[in-house]
C-alpha cells in the first residue's frame, strides 16, 4: 500500500518531475557516480606519494620536483573528483526523496537547460552563483 503524504509546507513547489523523466536521469547519475568513483581510485594510484616503489633516500632535487608537482596535479583532481561525487550523490537523494529539481536554496525549480547541462546540480543558476561568490 502507498503512504499518501498530504501535508506538504507551505512555499514548497508540488512541481516535481514525473518518473519517465527521472529513471533516466538516476540511471545516468548512478553510471556517472560508479566511474568518477573508479577515476578517484586510478587518480590515487597515480599520486606519487602513496607510490610504493618511490625512492625516497636518494631522489634527486629533479625527482623530488616531479613528485611534489604530481602529488599536487592528482590530489587537485582527486579533490574535484570527491566533489563531484559527493554532488552526484546529493542529486541522487533527491531524486529519491522527490525533489530533484527543485533549488536546495529557494526551493523554485531548476531551469531545464541548467539541469541538462549539469544534471547533477541542486541549486538553480543564482543561488548556485551565490555560493560560488562567497
Ligand atoms: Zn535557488
Amino acid at each position: 500500500m502507498k503512504k499518501n503524504k498530504k501535508a506538504s509546507p507551505k512555499n514548497q513547489t508540488n512541481l516535481r518531475f514525473p518518473s519517465s523523466v527521472l529513471a533516466p536521469v538516476g540511471k545516468f547519475l548512478s553510471a556517472r557516480l560508479h566511474i568518477l568513483k573508479k577515476r578517484k581510485k586510478e587518480i590515487e594510484k597515480e599520486d606519487p606519494f602513496k607510490n610504493a616503489d618511490r625512492i625516497i633516500d636518494n631522489a634527486s632535487p629533479d625527482t623530488e620536483a616531479a613528485e611534489q608537482f604530481g602529488h599536487a596535479r592528482t590530489s587537485a583532481i582527486r579533490q574535484q573528483l570527491q566533489k563531484n561525487i559527493i554532488q552526484t550523490k546529493k542529486a541522487l537523494t533527491r531524486i529519491r526523496i522527490g525533489k530533484y529539481g527543485i533549488c536546495e536554496d529557494c526551493g523554485q525549480l531548476i531551469d531545464t537547460d541548467r539541469l541538462i547541462v549539469y544534471p547533477e546540480t541542486t541549486l538553480c543558476a543564482k543561488d548556485a552563483a551565490k555560493r560560488e561568490g562567497k
